[in-house]
């Protein structure tokens, strides 16, 4: 898509802070974090928003979805558990969707945040 900033990303276009790249996928670190690690997940090809993508792109949102607790271990906010079984760590997966759901860049993304609390303007 011509003028997308997340496609000009994908296609290197425009530098980005990328911490995983496969054939379909790309993921980011945030140029304005949230939280001490705010990543971005985009598939490649353009997709406006989550009610764009068709049952044809399933897999792929699976593999966006599934991408986010393997970056977690990488950027150190996986969910841990203690040997008495309380849990520790984690991190917050979100897509916003349309203007009421507060997107602001038209190329479909997940949002990956984690680290210490309290972070900027999330729940
Ligand atoms: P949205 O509100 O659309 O869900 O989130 C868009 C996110 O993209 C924001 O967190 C914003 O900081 C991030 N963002 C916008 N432009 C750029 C950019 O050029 N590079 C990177 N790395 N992140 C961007
Ligand atoms: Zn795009």
């Amino acid at each position: 898509m011509d003028n997308c900033i997340f496609c000009k990303i994908a296609a290197r276009q425009i530098p980005a802070e990328v911490v995983f790249e496969d054939d379909e996928v790309l993921a980011f670190k945030d140029i304005n974090p949230a939280a001490p690690v705010h990543l971005l997940v985009i598939p490649k090809q353009h997709i406006d928003t989550l009610s764009d993508a068709t049952d044809a792109h399933t897999a792929l949102l699976g593999k966006m979805l599934a991408l986010a607790p393997k970056l977690a271990l990488e950027h150190g906010i996986a969910v841990t558990t203690a040997a008495d079984g309380k849990r520790g760590g984690g991190y917050k997966t979100l897509i916003n969707s349309g203007p009421n759901g507060g997107q602001e860049v038209y190329h479909l993304h997940l949002h990956v945040y984690g680290g210490p609390r309290p972070w900027r303007g999330l729940g």
